[in-house]
């Protein structure tokens, strides 16, 4: 990566992970007023509340399927049966003027990591499967199908954000939000980044997985 270009961060969690309003709660700070949020293409239906062009561009499959064809994305995923997708073009240019920050699932993370190997893979980890399950259930625009679906990937998403370079326990909001400003504006790096999880956390949430 060019040495010019400004930094790059992907923030994810699993689903219901609650990255959505730590990273609205992050932009009301003044201090990320210089700091660019990549908006994704998506094929999935709207929830109540999301914004075209704020929240998502929502477009049909045919559509994304043509511009993911055109080379229009810098990496795209399959997430629960829905279609995702970075804009290149714009990551390119924002990256010469100013920090950007992705929020993408660990499939995104990971291809942005081959590309930009500086850059910053941050997720936020749950104190556990119950508070991830009471976050999803919490969402209620979401199909009882749907949460089942996402939690039954859980554990395999869990286990993958546990391999990122910052991983933030999201047991209180305010200790998360600060931990995430802490890495971004003070320009932590990984040696000096007080992790609040655990190893006992860390072995915990990846034991449920065998
Ligand atoms: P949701 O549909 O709940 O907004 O998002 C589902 C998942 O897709 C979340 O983990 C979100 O971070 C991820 N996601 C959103 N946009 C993109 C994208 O452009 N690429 C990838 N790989 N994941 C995305």
């Amino acid at each position: 990566m060019n040495k010019n270009l400004h930094k790059l961060f992907v923030i994810s969690s699993p689903s219901g992970g609650g990255k959505t309003s730590l990273l609205k709660a992050f932009f009301e700070d003044q201090r990320a007023k210089e700091i660019t949020m990549s908006i994704s293409y998506t094929t999935r239906d709207r929830r109540d509340g999301d914004l075209e062009g704020k929240d998502y561009f929502f477009i049909s499959e045919k559509d994304f399927l043509k511009k993911q064809k055109n080379g229009d994305f810098i990496e795209t995923a399959n997430v629960f049966g829905n279609l995702y997708g970075t804009d290149k073009n714009f990551i390119y240019s924002e990256l010469q003027s100013s920090d950007v920050i992705l929020e993408l699932d660990w499939q995104g993370a990971e291809s942005i990591k081959k590309l930009f190997s500086d850059a910053f893979l941050i997720s936020l980890i749950p104190p556990s499967y119950d508070d991830l399950e009471n976050r999803l259930r919490g969402r209620a625009s979401d199909s009882d199908d749907i949460i089942s679906k996402r939690l039954s990937q859980s554990r395999k998403e869990v286990s993958k954000c546990l391999g990122f370079d910052f991983l933030i326990l999201n047991d209180e909001f305010d200790r998360a939000l600060k931990d995430l400003k802490d890495i971004i504006f003070n320009n932590l790096d990984i040696m000096s980044f007080k992790s609040r999880v655990s190893s006992e956390l860390t072995k915990y949430l990846l034991d449920l997985t065998k």
